[in-house]
């Protein structure tokens, strides 16, 4: 059987989009990229690349790379303030020889972009798709009333505030969440090596450090990610309250008073919100939509850009096997339904016992999660949670 040869449009340069673009290129596919912004930098906070996405970058030949520039996190440590364990998560008690590697984000994206430029991909910038089309056997982009392409399938990879993905004839749900985190890298003096360390307080205040690695292609400087939990209503009161009531505020929380001495704007901390995205599936005929887009959830679980990665991966082979473009879609819909159903939930169900104001749920938490992190079994299903291998609560793993 001759191979299928499609032309694909992909919306969205971001983790999900750059990787779709890599994987359907490879395959042979004429692959043409939309991103929006006009020059599209590295930036952004760190990330926690779990097993899976690593296991994706292996497979576009990245990760030698993308090890370089990561920084190896053994645990998933966080105390609550009466210094009791609240969560003690060890990736070794599923699997000793996996890690998770706390990641610049602008290295990720500086190492996706690289390899498009590489692989020869048409990537456009500054081209804001703005709707889509489709027909019996194509479907076309637009920019304002200027069509910018046809295509055979449209990969829509425009992230959670997609402006594409509500004229879909999918049903689907997007909440805000009420709570958001500011965040800043720093220079990284080894505070809490090879541990993502958390400190809360109730569930109204978390704070996070991460060891986060190097910017891209500056590896003399550790970086470490620093992220502050916060409810979306009070970003304004706390710029105004001013950063030296904050940092008394985080110094009564942890010790980290090597950390805050970096900081000496409010300019350094960025406020990111987020959402949950819940679509019934992920196919519309001839258009589909990956990573945010498609199921962006609270960052509790640190598995967005390992979704995402995972998602292109699969999107390709989905693209191979499929009869034709609206079967391939489906397929894909079918293929991930179980894994992100199951991230979505799991972290949609534990982010109140870490951001709410709720003192119910963030003192069944002190009570119960310590130990239940020291209890045999659950202590590798948990450790295999935050591996981001599980598709189900009682079983199923992700097969890649
Ligand atoms: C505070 C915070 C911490 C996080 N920590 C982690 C973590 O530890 N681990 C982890 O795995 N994930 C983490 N995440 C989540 C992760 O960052 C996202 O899941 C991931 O970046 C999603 O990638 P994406 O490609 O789907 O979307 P995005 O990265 O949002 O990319 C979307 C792209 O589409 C472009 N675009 C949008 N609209 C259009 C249009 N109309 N036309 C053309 N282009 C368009 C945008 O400019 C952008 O480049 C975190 C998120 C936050 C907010």
């Amino acid at each position: 059987m001759t191979k299928q040869v499609f032309r694909i449009a992909i919306v969205g340069g971001g983790t999900a989009g750059a990787a779709s673009a890599l994987f359907l290129a490879r395959a042979g596919h004429y692959v043409t990229l939309f991103e929006r912004v006009a020059h599209p930098e590295a930036v952004g906070a760190g990330i926690l690349l779990q097993p899976t996405g690593m296991h994706v970058l292996h497979t576009l030949g990245l990760l030698d790379e993308i090890l370089a520039h990561g920084t190896r996190n053994d645990r998933l440590f966080g105390t609550n303030s009466s210094g009791r364990t609240v969560l003690d998560i060890h990736y070794r008690d599923w699997n000793p020889s996996t890690f998770g590697l706390g990641l610049h984000r602008g290295a990720l994206f500086s190492v996706l972009w690289n390899a498009l430029r590489c692989h020869g991909i048409d990537v456009r910038t500054d081209a804001a798709v703005s709707h889509i089309q489709q027909t019996q056997n194509k479907a076309v982009l637009y920019r304002d009333d200027e069509t910018i392409g046809e295509f055979d399938g449209i990969v829509l990879a425009d992230g959670v505030h997609s402006i594409l993905r509500d004229a879909l004839s999918i049903p689907q749900k997007v909440t805000p969440y009420p709570w958001g985190a500011l965040w800043a890298v720093l220079p990284d003096d080894g505070v809490t090596s090879g541990t993502l360390r958390q400190w809360f307080h109730h569930a109204k205040q978390m704070l996070g450090l991460m060891p986060t690695g190097f910017a891209y292609q500056q590896l003399t400087q550790p970086l470490i990610s620093l992220f502050w939990s916060l409810p979306v209503n009070t970003a304004d009161a706390w710029r105004k309250e001013g950063l030296d009531a904050w940092k008394n505020t985080v110094r009564e929380l942890a010790p980290i008073d090597a950390v805050l001495d970096h900081i000496r704007s409010a300019d350094q901390l960025t406020f990111a919100t987020y959402a949950d995205v819940r679509m019934k599936h992920w196919h519309d005929g001839r258009v589909v939509c990956i990573g945010d887009c498609a199921h962006a959830t609270s960052p509790q679980l640190g598995q967005g850009a390992n979704l995402a990665l995972i998602d292109a991966m699969i999107l390709a082979q989905c693209f191979s096997e499929g009869a034709d473009i609206p079967s391939a879609l489906a397929m894909y819909s079918r293929k991930r339904k179980d894994h992100l159903r199951y991230y979505q939930t799991t972290s949609k169900w534990l982010t109140p016992f870490f951001q709410s104001h709720s003192r119910l749920a963030s003192g069944l938490r002190d009570l119960a999660l310590g130990p239940i992190c020291r209890a045999p079994y659950v202590k590798s299903e948990m450790a295999r949670t935050l591996s981001g291998t599980k598709s189900g609560f009682l079983w199923g793993s992700l097969h890649l």
